[in-house]
Order: C-alpha cells, then sequence, then structure tokens
C-alpha cells in the first residue's frame, strides 16, 4: 500500500523544490529531512547564494533565465523579496579566454555586458581594484538569492500545497520493489511511496551505492568569511556588485553585504575532500588566502573576518549537475553533483527532476546531466 506517489529525500533548496513542483501535478508528497529546513549541515544554508546568467555553457544561462522568473513568482507566493540584482564584475587579465566566453556567450542570448578596464572599474565600482592590465567584464543582472529565507519559503510553499514535511527523520534504509520504495528511519518509521527522488546532496553516493550504483561523487568542505567594511564606501546589497575573480586557478567569489555585516568572500573548489558527518573545522589555510585577496582586491575592507561559515560541496567528475533515472530503476530519480553551483537554479531543477521522474518533455535539455556520461565510472554492482 503506497501512502505517497513520491517521496523526496533531502529538504534542501533541491529536494524542496521538487517537492513544490510535483505536488503542484495535484500529487500525493512527502518532504523527509533528516535535520530541519534550512539547518547548517548541508549545502543550503547561509544569507546569500549568487545568480547569474555569466556561463559559458548556454544551457545554465537558459536555466538562469529561468530561474530568476522562478524564484520572482515564489517571492510573490511568500509575501518576501527572496532575489535582489545587485550587477556581477568577472575580472581578469585582458587577454583571460574564461572573460572572452562569457562575454560571448552574453551576447548570443543578447544579454547586457560590458568591458571596463581598470580605470573604469574603479570609477564604477569603488569597493573593488584591479590591477592595470586587467578588465572586468560586468553583467547588470548578477544578484543574491537570499539563501535560507529562499529554503523557508520553499518548504512553506510546499506545505500549502499539501506536501507532507517530515524533518528530523533519518532515513538509513532504502528498500526498493519493482512498483514502491520504502524508507525506514533511525527510529523504526516507514514511508511508501510509488516513486522516490533522491536529493540527499552530500550524503547521496552512500544511497546510490545501496541501490547498487557508483556515481564519483566527492564532497569537500568549502568556507566562507565575512570581511566587515572600514570606510563609509557602501557594501550593501544592491549598492556593490558580486564578483568572480579570474586571475587564479580556483576563482575567488565575493557577495555584498545581506544581513551579516561584513563582505561574503569564498575562495572555489579548495576545500578539503570531508565525510558528511564529520564535524566542521576552521580552515586556517583558507582564511589566509582569502585574506590576501581582500588585502588586494578590497581596499576597504578590513581583512580581519568578523564570521566564518562551512558548508559542503558535492563535487560531480566534469562539475555539471547529476539529474537523471537511477539505471535500473525508473522510479527513482536522482539529483546530485551540484558542485558549489546549484543553488540559483532551485525552482527550476524541481521542474526537471518532476518532469524526468514523470515522464514529461523537459522544461529545456536535460542531456549534460545524465548519469551515462559517466559510463566508464558508472558500474553496476551486481548485488549479492
Ligand atoms: C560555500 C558555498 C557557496 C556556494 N555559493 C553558491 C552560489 O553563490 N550560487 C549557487 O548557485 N550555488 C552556490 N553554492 C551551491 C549550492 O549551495 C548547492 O549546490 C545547493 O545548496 C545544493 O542543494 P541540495 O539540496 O542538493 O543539498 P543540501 O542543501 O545539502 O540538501 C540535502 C539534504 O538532504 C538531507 N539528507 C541527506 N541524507 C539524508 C537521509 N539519509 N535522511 C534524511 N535526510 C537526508 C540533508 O540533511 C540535507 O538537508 C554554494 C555552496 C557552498 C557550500
Amino acid at each position: 500500500m503506497t501512502q505517497y506517489d513520491v517521496i523526496v529525500l533531502g529538504g534542501g533548496v533541491v529536494g524542496a523544490a521538487t517537492a513544490c513542483a510535483l505536488a503542484r501535478r495535484n500529487l500525493r508528497v512527502a518532504l523527509i529531512e533528516r535535520f530541519s529546513p534550512a539547518h547548517d549541515r548541508g549545502s543550503s544554508h547561509g544569507d546569500g547564494r549568487m545568480i547569474r546568467y555569466d556561463y559559458s555553457e548556454p544551457i545554465y544561462v537558459e536555466m538562469a533565465a529561468a530561474s530568476y522568473i522562478a524564484w520572482d513568482a515564489l517571492a510573490v507566493r511568500a509575501g518576501e523579496p527572496l532575489v535582489k540584482k545587485t550587477g556581477l564584475c568577472n575580472f581578469g587579465p585582458a587577454d583571460n579566454p574564461q572573460l572572452a566566453e562569457l562575454e560571448s556567450t552574453m551576447r548570443t542570448f543578447g544579454l547586457a555586458c560590458e568591458r571596463l578596464d581598470a580605470a573604469q572599474t574603479h570609477a564604477r565600482f569603488p569597493q573593488y581594484r584591479i590591477e592595470p592590465g586587467s578588465e572586468t567584464v560586468y553583467q547588470p543582472d548578477g544578484g543574491v538569492v537570499f539563501a535560507d529565507r529562499a529554503v523557508l519559503a520553499l518548504w512553506r510553499c510546499a506545505t500549502k500545497n499539501g506536501v507532507e514535511t517530515i524533518e528530523q527523520a533519518y532515513v538509513r534504509d532504502v528498500e526498493v520493489h519493482a512498483d514502491r520504495v520504502t524508507l525506514c528511519d533511525t527510529t523504526g518509521r516507514s514511508w511508501t511511496g510509488a516513486r522516490l527522488v533522491l536529493a540527499a546532496g552530500g550524503w547521496t553516493a552512500p544511497l546510490l551505492r545501496d541501490l547498487g550504483i557508483v556515481v564519483s561523487l566527492e564532497v569537500t568542505q568549502e568556507q566562507l568569511a565575512y570581511f566587515p567594511p572600514i570606510s563609509d564606501i557602501d557594501h550593501r546589497v544592491g549598492t556593490m556588485p558580486n564578483c568572480i575573480d579570474y586571475h587564479t586557478e580556483q576563482p575567488f567569489y565575493c557577495l555584498p553585504m545581506v544581513r551579516i555585516p561584513g563582505v561574503k568572500i569564498g575562495w572555489h573548489h579548495t576545500g578539503p575532500v570531508i565525510d558528511p558527518d564529520a564535524p566542521r573545522t576552521l580552515n586556517t589555510d583558507n582564511i589566509h588566502g582569502v585574506q590576501d585577496f581582500v588585502r588586494r582586491r578590497c581596499p576597504h575592507l578590513d581583512p580581519h573576518p568578523i564570521q566564518t561559515v562551512q558548508c559542503l560541496y558535492t563535487n560531480s567528475l566534469d562539475y555539471h549537475f547529476v539529474l537523471d533515472r537511477v539505471p535500473g530503476h525508473p522510479h527513482i530519480v536522482v539529483a546530485a553533483g551540484f558542485s558549489g553551483h546549484g543553488f540559483k537554479f532551485g525552482p527550476v531543477l524541481g521542474e526537471m527532476l518532476a518532469a524526468k521522474l514523470l515522464d514529461e518533455t523537459p522544461p529545456m535539455d536535460m542531456s549534460i546531466f545524465s548519469i551515462h556520461r559517466f559510463e566508464q565510472a558508472v558500474s553496476r554492482r551486481t548485488t549479492a
């Protein structure tokens, strides 16, 4: 006897958005979460996440366009703003190929973008300093999604749409039958649904292994630090652009002040591999690298952080997402490998995953997210 048409395992931005999308299709949906909404053990917490068109892959530009619309629609339903546009500066040496690629993709999509030299950058954006010979590709639509408020809004929207939301339920066993799945938690409770969406973030790989599927998903502990302004130059969201700095192999990125009185700065993909259940630790090497960046790039910030936050990336081999049916289990869809850039697409990922699960035509081409692209990495272990 199935209690639900679909069970969504994992209540981060992806799971909560998927539960909303499924409930809008008048399905009986359960959303099961080990902790509480917007908790700080996974990947979807904190005051802000960058949203941007600035990708060289057209699919992400399309998804970003749909995401801006979807977040605005959710903001109306939630009765509070969830995104604020603030612009995005992409910095790099004048001949940097990534800047050139971004610029040409923006032009292909007819999106506004400007190329500024150092003097022009300093005149327009005094919060930043770049070296002579470096340039900025500026895109005005860059913005900030108010992360934890957005996750809480998705949970409220899910509940309003009839989703049964179950918190503090740590699922330890996924029992798969041909026509249903039964999930059991550590307290012995169980839930049965005809279909399942696995949106378990950093905890996905072991759940897939239990289903006989091995996909390389490396979990890293990434870190953010907040640096307070030391002058009266405004660093608040809406007055200061985000930045992504391509002067280093792994880019630094900045988000203006939202709730915490400091500019948020991170160093993409530099965190250590971690067991998602391990305690979070302060990464001092990372802090030193980010402080050097602040001294170099942000002349009006105190290089001593007022707060640091740790958070998980779940990295696929190519940093593209895995959004697909689980091989051998057509009634189970997996959503993983968001590799540090999935939050902005939350509501659109929900629609794409619902379409994949229900065999609908997806809102956009999902072939780049196929689990089979790692065929050599996907081995179907014959269960004993
Ligand atoms: C430092 C940092 C900065 C980032 N910056 C950006 C940015 O600027 N822009 C952007 O777009 N993206 C950004 N990201 C990436 C983005 O935050 C993630 O891609 C996104 O939050 C992933 O969401 P998720 O729902 O897959 O994962 P999560 O939020 O981790 O959700 C998975 C959930 O599953 C639950 N779960 C797992 N196993 C079980 C179980 N067995 N039983 C019950 N529940 C379970 C977990 O408790 C968790 O709540 C950043 C990420 C980090 C870490």
